[in-house]
């Protein structure tokens, strides 16, 4: 094989094809390393497969590397570098990518293959093994247009000697060939390439316009976000509020609703209600078309009336004068009666005997006959009857009336009515119970007890007892009461009853209806105004029933009891007063009376030697009292009945008191009352002669005067 040797004109060519094969590899790694992409560019280079950090080595190209394996890029390679050629077979590529067609093809086993440089050195051995011709390197010098065309032969495998430098040159020039039409390869490559990065990057550059584009549209866009965001949220706010708003209309629709459902029930309750009311209406219309004409006929009946009630009320306005007038005219007939009757009058009553009372019947008769009110009494003398040849002295006693043992208070009451009614017309009356104690004056006036109307009684029998023993006071009021409530309904009189109770006791007034602690005599005094008669600072009561009474006499009852026993003396040793004044008005007629009843239950009038109270110095200063009180009524009686100047009507605290119901028209009544007892036959005749003295006052327009016969055998 031909070898470089001196003098040969390739072996003059070796340092420059060596620094045109330097070049070329430079020019090629620098090619190689030339696309760089830049780190904004959207498109990867086309070897983005390789590990960017690798060198990209050429297929079939002989590798180069320094001591630190890296590819020798410096322009300026030493001479001294030269010799290291050899170390190109022996270093082999380590990258782990190689070369093919411009992309980096891995080998199986993901090592780059290194078949290829030992192809390279086949070929470099069999260029070396044929001689190079003149005629192929003007060719070699030349570019060749063709890579085909222009490869050498590969030189011989075997390792040339180290003088060979022609053939070492012919490896050189086939490498280079070899390299020669790679790099032409890799220029299209590369200007494949090159177009491909100047599209990549006009690709890029639009891309990155586009990216700017659209980041100016992401920045456009995310203000918009943002603004689209706060839109939300302020829409979101608004949402909720609006959601409130709605959770709160439709509460209150809800409420509405049920108000609306109410009203509804309640619109309908009014509405039937309403049809009811004009369902009403309508009858009531009808109704009241109906009484109006009823009303108009009414009117016509009423209009008649009228006319009958004024004809009606002439004649009773007639009639009630005609009823006062006859009124006027009753009272005045009444009172002609009375004074016929006498204005002083007397009545006998004997009780009957008390249980174990010794009577002797046949001392004492009584005869009520008509005009016929007599007494007769056989009187013996004090010796006694069994003495032979005593004797004996018959009296006789008229009176106006005599009431026997059997005659209970309410026949007594018959004739007293007469007197109540006189008070009512106006006139003072006064009703005395004279005579000894025990005869039945109390009784008389107030009835057995306290007066009661008999109610708790069952038995009928024992109720009319009851009734019928109802004394005078009690009587009298009853009469007064009903009397004044007729009066007021006929003739329009209308009363006011005022009444009163005392006591003359040792000439002084006791007030019965105050407490006994407040007996005071010394403020009770008595005055006279006219025909009125009034006690100061005495107790007066308006009555109006019954009861009002009976609880007056109550009172009076235990207050007068409890007086006696306080001053040792008992009821019967004190006048007892009960007074109802009379005050009537009539206002149709303008007319006024003021009469007065007083009821006296005088104190008993037994005689000093009688009743023992010669040595008591109290009970006979009592009877003293009472006998002066007793002989000054009878006086003035008397003085009455004689038509005296004057009559001594201040003599006793008594008479004082009765002066005007023991003067003018007034009308007295005075009750004797007489025991059956035998023992108390003497004190009988007292008690008889006395009420005769009062009988003998003259009724004046009688002109009769009633006489006593006393008989004296
Ligand atoms: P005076 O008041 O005069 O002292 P009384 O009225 O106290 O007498 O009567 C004495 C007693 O006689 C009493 O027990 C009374 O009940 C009785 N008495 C009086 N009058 C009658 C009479 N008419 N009928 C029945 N008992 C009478
Ligand atoms: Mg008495």
């Amino acid at each position: 094989m031909p070898a470089f040797q001196a003098g040969d004109p390739d072996f003059d060519r070796i340092p420059e094809l060596f620094l045109c094969f330097k070049l070329i590899q430079q020019n090629h790694m620098s090619r190689l390393a030339a696309p760089k992409f830049s780190s904004r560019s959207l498109i990867p280079p086309p070897v983005s497969k390789q590990n960017q950090n690798e060198p990209l080595i050429p297929e079939n190209t002989a590798t180069f590397s320094n001591s630190n394996d890296k590819p020798i890029s410096d322009p300026a390679i030493s001479a001294t570098s030269r010799p290291k050629l050899t170390a190109v077979k022996r270093t082999k590529p380590e990258g782990p990518t190689s070369l093919n067609d411009g992309k980096l093809m891995k080998t199986a086993s993901g090592q780059p293959s290194q078949s290829k440089p030992k192809t390279v050195t086949k070929a470099t051995a069999k260029s070396v093994s044929r001689p190079v011709s003149a005629a192929t390197r003007p060719v070699a010098k030349s570019k060749p247009k063709t890579a085909t065309s222009t490869i050498p032969k590969a030189a011989p495998a075997s390792k040339r000697a180290a003088w060979d430098y022609k053939g070492k040159i012919q490896d050189l020039e086939v490498a280079m060939a070899t390299m020669e039409q790679k790099l032409a390869k890799q220029k299209e490559q590369e200007s494949e390439l090159t177009e491909r990065v100047h599209v990549t990057s006009a690709q890029a550059e639009e891309m990155e316009r586009e990216k700017r584009r659209y980041k100016l549209d992401l920045e456009e866009a995310n203000d918009q976000i943002r603004k689209l965001e706060s839109e939300l949220r302020e829409t979101k706010s608004n949402l909720q509020r609006l959601e409130d708003d709605h959770s709160d209309l439709k509460r209150r629709t809800e409420s509405l609703r049920q108000e609306l459902e109410i009203l509804r029930t309640t619109l309908d309750a009014r509405n039937r209600q309403l049809i009811e009311m004009e369902q009403s209406q309508l009858q009531t219309q009808t109704e009241l078309t109906l009484k109006r004409s009823e009303c108009e006929t009414l009117k016509t009946e009423i209009s008649n009336l009228q006319v009958m009630i004024a004809d009606k009320e002439a004649k009773i306005q007639h009639l009630e004068g005609r009823a006062r007038d006859d009124e006027i005219l009753r009272k005045k007939l009444h009172n002609n009666i009375q004074m016929l009757k006498g204005n002083i009058r007397v009545f006998c009553r004997m009780r009957p005997p008390l249980d174990g009372e010794h009577t002797d019947m046949s001392k004492i008769s009584l005869t009520s006959n008509g005009d016929d009110q007599r007494i007769d009494l056989t009187s013996i003398s004090r010796e006694g009857e069994e003495k032979a040849g005593s004797r004996q002295r018959s009296y006789a006693f008229n009176y106006d009336k005599v009431f026997g043992m059997k005659s209970e208070n309410d026949v007594v009451y018959e004739e007293i009515s007469q007197l109540v009614q006189s008070a009512l017309d106006g006139y003072a009356v006064c009703i005395f119970c004279y005579g000894a104690t025990g005869s039945g004056k109390t009784y008389t006036m107030m009835g057995p007890g306290v007066y009661h109307t008999g109610e708790g009684i069952e038995n009928d029998d024992e109720k009319k007892k009851m009734l019928r023993r109802v004394g005078m006071i009690p009587r009298a009021a009853m009469q007064i009461f009903e009397e004044t409530e007729r009066l007021k309904a006929t003739t329009g009189w209308d009363y006011d009853i005022k009444a009163s109770f005392l006591e003359i006791y040792n000439e002084q007034i006791r007030d019965l209806l105050v407490p006994h602690s407040q007996f005071d005599s010394s403020k009770y005094e008595i005055r006279h105004d006219g025909v009125n008669t009034s006690v100061s600072d005495l107790t007066e009561v308006q009555i109006t029933s019954l009861a009002a009474v009976q609880n007056l006499m109550t009172k009076a009852s235990q207050r007068r009891s409890t007086a006696a026993t306080q001053c040792n003396e008992t009821s019967s040793r004190s006048h007892s007063v009960f007074t109802m004044k009379l005050r009537g008005k009539n206002s149709a007629s303008g007319q006024d009376v003021c009469g007065v009843l007083n009821l006296v239950d005088l104190a008993g009038s037994e005689r000093l030697d009688a009743s023992g109270a010669a040595h008591d110095e109290q009970r006979l200063r009592e009877t003293q009292f009472i006998n002066k009180s007793l002989s000054a009524l009878g006086d003035v009686i008397s003085a009455r009945a004689s038509n005296a100047q004057h009559v001594p009507y201040r003599n006793s605290k008594l008479t004082y008191l009765l002066q005007p119901c023991l003067s003018g028209d007034s009308k007295t009544l005075m009750f004797v009352n007489i025991s059956p007892s035998a023992s108390s036959l003497n004190e009988t005749i007292c008690s008889l002669r006395f009420a005769t003295k009062v009988g003998q006052v003259t009724v004046k327009s009688a002109g009769t005067k009633r006489k006593m016969e006393f008989n004296i055998d």
